[in-house]
């Protein structure tokens, strides 16, 4: 089973289907209302916590669990690593390369999202908020500025001098400086999700010489890491093979 809300969990399922070796369930949380459906098998909805998870890799006879999720989807992650071990299920975290300033950047990296808020300072700014829908509410704290939010889903940030911009990636750096010279941007703020669909904000960021307030990822128990879909395969290969080998196949 591949837990995604991510590119790469979708890539890894089209590229296991058709594979004699595998059978695969691709799983959503349902947080995005305009979800794209994959063409693969895939299941939407939590499953309701560890105990839940658990139920269901064991009812499914499932031999792996990929946790293919946003770096900042941390309880569910949690979840995984928890559940994989009580179903006596392998796990494997695919974890995408953080994004890195290089030289040009202005970056303020901070822990969380009260960091990032704290980080915008008091004097009234114009801001690219760029946190996703759950989190922007959290800036209501620092209402002097103005904020441009970008989502894929509406909402109502519920930021007094906020403007909705609706909009799904991968963005181009001509559409990120436009966009920004457009609404004057003096600041962006942005999760380091290491994701090439939407790095190019922060291109635009460091050909302007704006400064980036970058939120680092949560923290996440242990549990065995790849970075690439090719490592993601030939792990998965390596378990097919080995439980053959076992059962004497
Ligand atoms: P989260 O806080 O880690 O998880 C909250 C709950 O949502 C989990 O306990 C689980 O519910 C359910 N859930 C999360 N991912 C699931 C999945 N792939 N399949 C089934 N249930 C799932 O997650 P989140 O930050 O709200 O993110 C939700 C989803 O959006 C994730 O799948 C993630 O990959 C994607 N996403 C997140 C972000 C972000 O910035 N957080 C950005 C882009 C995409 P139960 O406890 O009931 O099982």
């Amino acid at each position: 089973m591949i837990l995604g809300g991510t590119a790469e969990g979708r890539q890894l399922a089209e590229r296991l289907q058709g594979d004699a070796r595998f059978r695969t369930l691709l799983s959503y949380a349902g947080r995005t209302e305009r979800l794209q459906r994959p063409a693969t098998p895939h299941r939407i909805g939590g499953f309701g916590g560890v105990t839940g998870l658990t139920a269901f890799l064991r009812d499914g006879r499932y031999d792996a669990l990929i946790d293919a999720t946003h770096p900042f989807a941390a309880q569910i992650s949690t979840h995984a690593v928890h559940a994989a071990e009580l179903a006596k299920v392998a796990l494997l975290r695919f974890a995408r390369p953080l994004w890195r300033p290089g030289a040009g950047d202005r970056w303020r990296e901070v822990d969380d999202m009260e960091g990032a808020v704290s980080a915008l300072g008091t004097a009234p700014r114009r801001v690219f908020l760029t946190v996703g829908k759950q989190e922007a509410h959290l800036f209501a704290r620092a209402p002097q500025h103005y904020y441009l939010v970008r989502s894929v889903d509406p909402f109502d940030p519920g930021l007094p001098r906020a403007e909705l911009l609706q909009a799904r990636g991968p963005f181009t750096l001509e559409d990120e400086l436009s966009l920004l010279r457009s609404r004057a941007i003096e600041l962006l703020v942005s999760k380091n999700a290491g994701t090439e669909a939407t790095y190019a904000k922060l291109a635009a960021a460091r050909a302007l010489g704006l400064p980036v307030v970058m939120v680092r990822p949560p923290v996440l128990p242990d549990a065995t890491e790849v970075t690439g879909l090719d490592e993601t395969l030939a792990w998965l290969v390596a378990l097919h093979d080995r439980s053959r080998a076992e059962r004497g196949v």
